[in-house]
């Protein structure tokens, strides 16, 4: 049987907005010294906007905005609504002929009977597509049409405001190493773990490297380790964290179905409130 206790501590975090799926999740909170945080949505606020269009000569850079709002015309993620956003013509979806969103790179399509990819560096590579590296700190989205580097559209998101209380209050409460975990490139990744006093980062991730990390990350952990995320790819890194906590508000469904915990207004300062609670339940329970 449960003990009372326990009721009154998921009733108690309920009140703060976090749900707990169940006792003993409580309880593995109770001992977390390591958390691991997805960056993009759980850490920033997930709303990029397009800070600048870079077209190569003799391109018109509406041309590459107009050509990376069609290719991520059924994508969802954060990058993709917020190239759309920038985009100020509308969609004709009669011009896309195919899309593909490929996880942690980007998306390919066709558009106008052109080949269009619209990603990261290793979207290019895999591509076999060139692309011009940039010094720029923000997120890079670099375009090619037919093979062709074309210009990149730097997009920037920021941190939520909460954020550096959260890792603070962790570190306040005895967690050892909050950890980000990202698939943005390097630079966005330490100026944000800068920003947070992040004690470690590992950027330029898949979906599948995160997963790997966790696993070594746990293999190194004294207590509990817990993972935030919020994100549709976040789901097999919830599923393996001894507890997974996802964001509510903003979450995608996959996330909120495999995390122990949702935090429902998305603020990771509740995470630090949650342990603390978790604890305080289980010392009346023992
Ligand atoms: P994060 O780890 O920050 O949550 P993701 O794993 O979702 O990010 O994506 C990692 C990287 O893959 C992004 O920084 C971006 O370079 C690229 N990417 C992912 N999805 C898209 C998309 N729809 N359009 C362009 N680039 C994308
Ligand atoms: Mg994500």
């Amino acid at each position: 049987s449960v003990p009372l206790s326990f009721f009154g501590g998921i009733g108690g975090a309920s009140k703060l907005g976090i749900l707990v799926k169940g006792s003993n999740y409580l309880e593995a909170l109770s001992e977390v010294d390591t958390v691991v945080f997805d960056k993009t949505g759980t850490l920033t606020n997930g709303t990029f906007n397009v800070v600048a269009i870079h077209a190569q000569d003799g391109v018109d850079p509406d041309y590459v905005l107009s050509m990376a709002a069609h290719a991520e015309a059924f994508s969802d993620h954060p990058i993709a609504v917020s190239v759309k956003e920038a985009y100020s013509g509308t969609i004709d979806q009669a011009r896309i002929a195919q899309a593909t969103e490929e996880s942690g790179h980007g998306v390919s399509a066709k558009i106008d009977e052109h080949v269009v990819l619209v990603g990261n560096d290793r979207l290019m590579s895999a591509h076999g597509s060139n692309w011009h590296d940039c010094e720029l700190t923000g997120t890079i989205l670099h375009v090619a049409i037919d093979g062709s580097y074309v210009g990149h559209i730097v997009i920037a998101d920021v941190v939520k405001d909460d954020a550096v209380q959260a890792i603070s209050d962790l570190h306040a409460a005895g967690v050892e190493r909050c950890v980000m975990l990202t698939g943005d490139r390097k630079e966005v990744a330490r100026a944000v773990a800068a920003k947070l006093g992040l004690d470690e980062y590992h950027a330029q991730l898949l979906p599948g490297d995160k997963v790997e990390q966790v696993e070594r990350i746990l293999d190194s952990a004294r207590g509990n380790l817990a993972f935030v995320g919020d994100g549709i790819n976040d789901a097999p890194v919830l599923t393996r964290a001894d507890v997974g906590i996802a964001m509510g508000a903003m979450g995608s469904d996959a996330a909120i179905e495999a995390a122990d915990i949702v935090l429902m207004d998305d603020k990771p300062s509740n995470i630090a409130r949650a342990i603390r609670l978790a604890r305080r339940t289980m010392r009346i329970v023992h």
